[in-house]
């Protein structure tokens, strides 16, 4: 599929998929593969800026008018910055809100992708990408001209993507490669199938801390590149922490409702359903899945609410008979933060779990979180 966006020309790409669950269940489903970028992306916002602003093509008013609109980009980056350092802040330890439930949806098969290939597992690279980017696939450095999940250096970048089977130019910002390619970069520094993933043996190995400290841009100087090293060990270990079902006692078989478009139980219309509802008695506990910081509500259709954010996604557990967290509150997987009830727009107590994207109105199914 093709299409023209405020970023360029992509180009993406799927593939089919069959995934079978633990209970015997499949589902078949197309799902990304890569995307490419053919061309840099600043023409065709201008050009969409022209015609959506009505003004004439190659003015300085379209320039000025570009500049603003990468500007906002910028200060969007800021604000996630500074809501990452919120949440260190309110944990009192880097990155220890996150946890795998936060790996990005739309990365995690890649991951798995770089694990096969490389024997470094996908909580690991995980953990690397969230100190090289924050999970930003368009990130730069200024100083290093770096780029991407991976931050690839631009020197070597052509020559690596191109062993790995990438196009170094079109495939420049396709998150895939950009996994891949710094997956086989840091795996040709040290032996991974050779490590003791399991304990916790590979936080001290010195092996690994050589490897990180070149693939950090710190050559031979370990000791010097040890801040980098402790990032990328604590946000790993962070990541290995599993995404935890959200009501400890049932399962997928007490899903009542499952995300996308249903006929309302109560309003008789069609509607889109953006979570999963979980059936379960009143007063059952109601777990945090992930990592992240509580705030608290109620509103008529919700019912009692709590939220929970981490740097990734916002988790959203709905019409609580009982709130046990506070606003503000740092919560790891599994820690308990209310009470399965009916409160609100309910036919009978259950609760209603869903994800969505930080700060964005992007429902994404959240089986796909707890897989
Ligand atoms: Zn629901």
């Amino acid at each position: 599929m093709e299409a023209y966006t405020i970023r360029g020309h992509n180009l993406y790409r799927y593939r089919w998929v069959t995934k079978t669950y633990g209970d015997g269940g499949s589902v078949t489903y197309e799902e990304l593969a890569g995307i490419e970028t053919l061309d840099n992306g600043r023409k065709y916002l201008e050009a969409y800026l022209a015609k959506a602003l009505g003004l004439p093509s190659g003015s300085t008013d379209i320039e000025l008018a570009g500049d603003m609109v990468f500007n906002a980009g910028i200060a969007f980056t800021q604000a996630r910055k500074e809501w990452l350092a919120w949440l260190d802040h309110a944990f009192g330890v880097t990155y220890a809100w996150a946890s795998g439930a936060g790996i990005p949806a739309e990365f995690r098969t890649f991951l798995e992708e770089a694990e096969k290939l490389t024997g470094i597992p996908a909580w690991f690279l995980a953990g690397l990408i969230q100190k090289e980017s924050d999970w930003n696939p368009l990130a730069v450095n200024d100083r290093t001209g770096c780029f991407g999940l991976t931050q690839q250096h631009p020197d070597y970048w052509p020559e690596r993507a191109r062993a790995a089977g990438f196009d170094p130019e079109r495939d420049k910002w396709n998150p895939r490669a950009q996994i891949i390619v710094g997956a086989l970069y840091l795996v040709s520094l040290f032996d991974a199938r050779g490590l003791e993933w399991e304990g916790d043996g590979w936080k001290n190995d010195s092996d690994l801390h050589a490897a990180l400290a070149r693939y950090g841009g710190y050559g031979a100087d370990v000791v010097g590149a040890k801040p980098y090293i402790d990032k990328v060990v604590t946000a790993a270990q962070a990541y290995r922490t599993p995404a935890v079902w959200p009501v400890p006692g049932t399962g997928r078989g007490d899903i009542t409702s499952y995300f996308g478009m249903r006929y309302h139980p109560t309003l008789h219309i069609w509607r889109m359903h953006n979570g999963i509802d979980i059936a379960a008695p009143e007063g059952t506990p109601v777990v945090s899945v992930s990592g992240g910081v509580v705030t608290t509500g109620y509103d008529s259709e919700s019912g009692n609410f709590v939220v929970v954010r981490d740097g990734t996604y916002e988790y959203v557990y709905c019409h609580l008979s009982r709130i046990l967290a506070v606003d503000g509150q740092a919560v790891r997987p599994g820690d308990q933060i209310g009470l399965v009830g009916a409160t609100g727009e309910a036919t009978g107590p259950h609760l209603h779990f869903g994800v969505k994207k930080l700060n964005t109105n992007s429902w994404i199914d959240p089986l796909l979180v707890l897989s």
